[in-house]
């Protein structure tokens, strides 16, 4: 049995790594001690210690055009996950292990090189759930530094009450994901069976703290502020997915800032065979129809590529972490 939700999660400034102890700053709630881990062994779900480590720091080009821009987000990939999707197109940090460990000095230097180059429009946090202590002294230093960048959370939708509270002062934009309308699918894929509810939770806190995306009211061509709620089709899962968007639309209606994704690619080899492949034209338009029939239209859609994928050919958007240029 977990334990109870409220009152275990802190963040204090003065000594922020503390949450580390007992941790529950994501839903699991293992209350396992990280800051003992590397000598204990013993970890909790999310398979981290207190140890900060990270995939890559770079900008990045693989995200909507309000956060990409011209010049990339800058990118932050944290490893190891809490969610854990055997689907994962991050396999590698998120269930492989992939990843060094660095000091929180560090990383902001390379942090710091990136915006100070006037290279990227934002700072993107990629699954900072389990590291969120550093990633929020990350974000205070560079405010305290006057680098004024807005910052994204970059987010599975897999989030706490407790967690969005601390989280809500650093974030200025929040990019989760709805991965699932079907409860059993989320608990056979992401050992996760309350992922629907808890999710639509989380997402409602985002939209209260941030509202939704503001370059759909503002025409602006860069976003400084607000939700973009992600979906990903999975081959085979067409009505999870019929499900999960009819759940956006009820929650919030039509003018929820939405991307529909088709690139989903068998990063490994699935015992579900349906995950072995890439989604078909027909099943990608059968998810399309039925956003455009339920009105959403604040939307960035992202089609198959006209000629199907081979399986021997990962798509650009699947990158390779053991490369010092992981989306080539
Ligand atoms: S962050 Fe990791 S250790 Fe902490 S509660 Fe979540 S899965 Fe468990």
């Amino acid at each position: 049995m977990k334990p109870p939700l409220s009152g275990h999660v802190r963040w204090e400034a003065a000594r922020p790594l503390e949450a580390y102890r007992a941790c529950r700053l994501c839903p699991r709630r293992c209350g396992v001690d990280r800051m003992a881990a590397v000598h204990s062994g013993k970890t909790g779900f999310c398979g981290e210690t207190d140890q900060l480590r990270v995939a890559h720091v770079g900008p990045h080009f693989g995200e909507e055009p309000p956060v990409s821009g011209r010049k990339g987000s800058g990118a932050v990939f944290f490893s190891g996950c809490t969610l854990r999707c055997t689907f994962c197109q991050n396999h590698q940090i998120s269930r492989g292990g992939q990843g060094e460990a660095v000091s929180l000095e560090h990383l902001w230097e390379r942090v710091k090189e990136m915006i100070r180059g006037d290279q990227v429009h934002n700072l993107n946090l990629v699954t900072p759930d389990h590291f969120l202590p550093h990633a929020l002294t990350l974000v205070a230093r560079q405010r305290a530094e006057g680098l004024d960048v807005p910052v994204v959370f970059n987010l599975s939708g897999y989030q706490s009450p407790e967690w969005l509270d601390m989280a809500g002062s650093g974030a200025d934009i929040y990019l989760p994901d709805f991965k699932y309308g079907d409860a059993r699918l989320a608990a056979r894929l992401s050992s996760c069976g309350e992922y629907p509810e808890t999710a639509l939770d989380a997402i409602s806190e985002m939209v209260r703290q941030k509202g939704f995306l503001d370059t759909f009211s503002s025409g602006a061509e860069i976003a400084k502020k607000g939700v973009l709620v992600r979906h990903l089709i999975l081959p085979g899962y067409v009505q999870n997915s019929m499900d999960a968007l009819s759940s956006l639309f009820l929650e919030f209606g039509k003018d929820l800032p939405l991307s529909l994704m088709s690139q989903y690619y068998p990063v490994v080899k699935h015992k579900d065979a349906r995950l072995n492949r890439t989604l078909t034209h027909a099943e990608f338009h059968q998810v399309y129809a039925h956003v455009r029939a339920l009105g959403f239209r604040n939307l960035f859609v992202q089609f198959p590529e006209k000629t199907r994928r081979r399986a021997a050919v990962p798509p650009a958007l699947v990158p390779d972490f053991r490369k010092a240029a992981p989306f080539g």
